[in-house]
């Protein structure tokens, strides 16, 4: 499909009819004969499926009320979009890099990114230089993934058979280890292991999240204690859905989890991931709110990839940001990655929250996110997700193995004042 007029139709969609118009009008006058313009979210499904000959390429606003750009990257994804995709939008570049970097994580094709007023001559230039079109929904499909029934699971949890495994996070600068994240594992009566990819998806949509939330809440104090006995502080970093936050009970069952842990509240630590955007922001907010008066403290989980957005970090009471490792890794590779990271990291400081960089498995990896000054790693480099006792071991291991890396300095040279607020 790498021709320079697409023999499929173009599909704008913008809120606002003047830009339509203009668009096109551009497209038209650059030889684009098939344009359709909608000024919805909810007509541009409509045209997707019914456009003959079949949208090839869309332009998209990001701003637009209703459903927004975000919200139609990802319907446009469960539909298996092949064709190529333009985004443009009024915002700042932060906004379109971080827009593009999760399209990308979608397996979507972004040709670009376009700042308002488009204007012709750029417009041609990508859409004449179009690189072939992947297969994104072959990819996207291709999970290998076990059929788990919901009533086994239901009955494993009840059973407490899910076992709570443990990932070090480690401070940057000190080097020292300061927590664990918890990671649900299901041991098998053949013993193969379960992992959280194959059975979490059948928690959330059958109602069995929050117990299996509350089965790890409840094993990972109880290891935190005997830590706690064995003189290892280390805080306990517990994954949450969102839509446990829609239950107005579940600060109360953390809370009287603390309580009788004897822990203190301040070494837990909630992160929280989205598995869909969030339309009600009320009662999660409401909780979320609750937990940290509770002084729990909270988590944004896979920043960066998930529907979490800006504006999110700004209205929700985060005290820490999570990194996807999808940045992390690519960060050398490619430089919107490290624009969107740098921006991140930025505003996150402004914002007063501790930035954690999840895998890292190189030390490469770790000298970049050091350099970016995020305040703690975790990954493959430092340690793999483990059962309980084998924690106290790797500890001593990265102790030993930390204090003989020639680590570069904590900030390279090019973070200083002016990067920091
Ligand atoms: P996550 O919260 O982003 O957790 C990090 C995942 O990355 C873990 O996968 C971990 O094993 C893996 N990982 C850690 N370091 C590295 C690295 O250096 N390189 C690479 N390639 N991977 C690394 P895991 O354990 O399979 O968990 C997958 C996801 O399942 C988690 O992603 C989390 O969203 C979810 N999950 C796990 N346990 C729970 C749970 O108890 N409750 C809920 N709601 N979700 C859970
Ligand atoms: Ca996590
Ligand atoms: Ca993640």
């Amino acid at each position: 499909m790498n021709t320079e007029n697409p023999e499929g139709t173009i599909l704008v969609v913008d809120d606002d009819p003047f830009v339509l118009k203009t668009t096109s009008f551009t497209l038209n006058n650059l030889g684009y004969s098939q344009v359709l313009s909608v000024e919805s979210v909810a007509q541009a499904m409509v045209s997707m499926r019914s456009a003959n000959p079949p949208v090839e390429v869309i332009l998209t606003d990001l701003n637009m009320p209703g459903t927004d750009g975000i919200e139609f990257l990802r319907q446009l994804a469960d539909e298996g979009f092949a064709g190529d995709l333009l985004l443009i939008s009024g915002e700042d570049t932060r906004t379109l890099s971080v827009a593009e970097n999760l399209a990308r994580v979608r397996n979507l094709n972004v040709l670009g990114t376009l700042a308002k007023p488009i204007r012709p001559g750029v417009l041609q230039k990508i859409l004449t230089t179009r690189a072939p079109v992947t297969d994104a929904a072959d990819e996207a499909g291709n999970e290998g993934s076990v059929e788990i029934s919901p009533s086994r699971l239901g009955n494993a949890i009840a059973d407490g058979e899910l076992e709570p495994w443990y990932q070090l996070k480690v401070d940057i600068n000190s080097r020292e280890p300061v927590g664990v994240e918890v990671l649900a594992r299901w041991p098998q009566p053949n013993n193969e292991m379960l992992f959280p990819d194959s059975f979490i998806p059948v928690a959330e949509a059958h109602g069995l999240i929050d117990p299996l939330t509350t089965l790890m809440l409840d094993k990972a104090l109880k290891q935190a204690e005997v830590w706690h006995g064995q003189g290892l502080e280390l805080f306990l970093a517990v994954n949450v859905s969102m839509d446990s936050l829609h239950d107005l009970g579940f600060p109360d069952r953390v809370g009287s989890l603390l309580e009788a842990s004897g822990l203190k509240e301040s070494s837990m630590l909630l992160e929280v991931t989205e598995s869909r955007l969030m339309q009600d922001l009320a009662s999660p907010l409401d909780n979320l709110v609750r937990l940290r008066l509770k002084r729990v403290r909270l988590s944004i989980d896979d920043f960066g990839t998930g529907h979490s957005n800006l504006e999110q970090l700004r209205d929700l009471p985060f005290d820490e940001l999570k990194l996807d490792r999808s940045f992390v890794q690519g960060a050398a590779s490619s430089e919107t990655t490290r624009a969107i990271l740098e921006s991140s990291v930025e505003l996150a400081k402004r914002l007063g929250m501790t930035i954690v960089a999840e895998g890292v498995e190189t030390e490469q990896d770790w000298e970049r996110v050091a350099a970016l000054g995020c305040d703690q790693a975790q990954g493959y480099f430092i340690a793999r997700p483990m059962p309980a006792e084998a924690i106290p071991g790797t500890l001593r291991e990265w102790v030993a193995r930390s204090s003989e890396l020639q680590f570069a300095s904590h900030r390279a040279p090019g973070w200083s004042e002016e990067n920091e607020v």
